[in-house]
C-alpha cells in the first residue's frame, strides 16, 4: 500500500509521456515485495528548467531521478556529487537524494555491455558506431572499458564526432555517412542514431542490408520496436542481434539497484528482469 512514507521516484524529461520506465520500475518494485516502499512516476519538465528540477527534488524529498533528454548533460551543474564515470561520460541519467546529498550517476554503459557481453568477450572486437550524440558516448566509453577498439565512428556532423573521440581518447577514424560500406570491416556495427525509430524513419536503415555478415554483431540503440528495419535484415543476413530494449532493460536494473540502496541478488536481478520486460510487453499491447 502506498503510504505518506512512500519513496517517491520520477523520469524527468521532455517529452516523458510515452516513457517506460514508470511501468517498468513499479512491476519491479511489486516483483521484489516493496511495492509500497517505492512508487515511479514521470514529470514532464522543459528545457531551461533543469535547476528547477534539481531544487525540487531538495524541497520535496524526491528519492530518485531517471534523466532524459534535455537534462542528461545540463544536471551535471547542479549536483552535489557526480560519480567519475558519469562525469567522464559527460551525462548523468541517474539522481539519487541521499538525505539531502544529490548523487549523479549514469548507467546506461551497463545497459550496453551487460547484454553484448551475453554474446560475445569483448576485449580486442573491432567496432564501428554510427552516430555520435549523447547515446553514442556511453556506448563508446562502456564498450571501450571492457576492451572493445573502436576502429571508426560514421556521422553526418563531422565535429560532433570529433568532440566524442577527443573526449573519450579514443584512437578511431571519423568518416561521413556516404563511406558507411567501411563498417563491414568491424566485428561489432553500433547503431547510435534515431534512424529506425517508429513513425517516420520506421522503414530507415542506418546500415544497407548488404553490408551485413554472418560474423557480425549488429546493436541498435533504437527502442521504440523490438525489432527495427536494421534488426530485422541482420537477422536475416544470419547475424546476432542486440535490442535498444535490452539497453533500457538492463540501465533500469542498475538504476533501480540505486534508488531502492539494494545490493540485488542474481535472483533478485532475475525477478526484476522478468517483471521489467512482462511491463515492457504490456505497455506495447496496450499502446498498439
Ligand atoms: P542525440 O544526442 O541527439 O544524438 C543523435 C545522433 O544521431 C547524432 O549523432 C546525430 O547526428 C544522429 N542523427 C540524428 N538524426 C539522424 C538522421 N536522420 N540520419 C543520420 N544521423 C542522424 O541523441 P541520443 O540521446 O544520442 O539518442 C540517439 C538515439 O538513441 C535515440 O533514438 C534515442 O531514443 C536512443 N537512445 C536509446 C537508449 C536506450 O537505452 N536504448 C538510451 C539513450 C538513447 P548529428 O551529430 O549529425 O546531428
Amino acid at each position: 500500500m502506498l503510504t505518506a512514507k512512500t519513496k517517491i521516484c520520477l523520469v524527468v524529461g521532455w517529452p516523458i509521456d510515452h516513457s517506460l520506465s514508470p511501468a517498468m520500475h513499479n512491476a519491479a518494485y511489486e516483483a521484489l515485495g516493496i511495492g509500497g516502499e517505492f512508487v515511479y512516476l514521470g514529470a514532464n519538465v522543459r528545457e531551461g528548467d533543469t535547476e528547477k528540477m534539481v531544487e525540487a527534488m531538495r524541497t520535496l524529498g524526491i528519492r530518485g531521478y531517471a534523466c532524459t533528454m534535455p537534462h542528461k548533460v545540463k544536471v551535471l551543474e547542479y549536483l552535489d556529487e557526480v560519480d567519475p564515470i558519469a562525469r567522464q561520460i559527460g551525462a548523468v541519467n541517474t539522481v539519487l537524494n541521499d538525505w539531502g546529498v544529490l548523487k549523479g550517476y549514469n548507467t546506461d554503459w551497463l545497459g550496453v555491455v551487460t547484454p553484448l557481453k551475453q554474446l560475445t568477450d569483448l576485449k580486442g572486437k573491432k567496432v564501428a558506431m554510427i552516430g555520435a550524440g549523447g547515446a553514442a558516448r556511453a556506448i563508446a566509453f562502456g564498450m571501450t572499458k571492457e576492451g572493445a577498439v573502436f576502429s571508426t565512428i560514421f556521422n553526418r556532423t563531422q565535429e560532433r564526432a570529433l568532440e566524442l573521440v577527443e573526449g573519450l581518447g579514443l584512437d578511431c577514424e571519423i568518416k561521413g555517412l556516404d563511406e558507411i560500406a567501411q563498417a563491414s570491416g568491424a566485428d561489432i556495427i553500433v547503431n547510435a542514431t534515431p534512424v529506425g525509430m517508429k513513425g517516420v524513419m520506421e522503414s530507415e536503415t542506418p546500415l544497407p542490408k548488404e553490408l551485413i555478415k554472418p560474423r557480425h554483431i549488429i546493436f541498435d540503440v533504437v527502442y521504440s520496436l523490438e525489432r527495427t528495419r536494421l534488426l530485422r535484415e541482420a537477422a536475416e543476413q544470419g547475424a546476432k542481434v542486440v535490442s535498444g530494449i535490452d539497453m533500457v532493460l538492463y540501465q533500469a536494473i542498475e538504476q533501480l539497484a540505486l534508488h531502492t540502496g539494494r545490493n540485488l541478488t542474481d535472483e533478485d536481478r532475475n525477478k526484476v528482469e522478468r517483471a521489467m520486460r512482462g511491463a515492457i510487453e504490456k505497455v506495447r499491447l496496450d499502446i498498439s
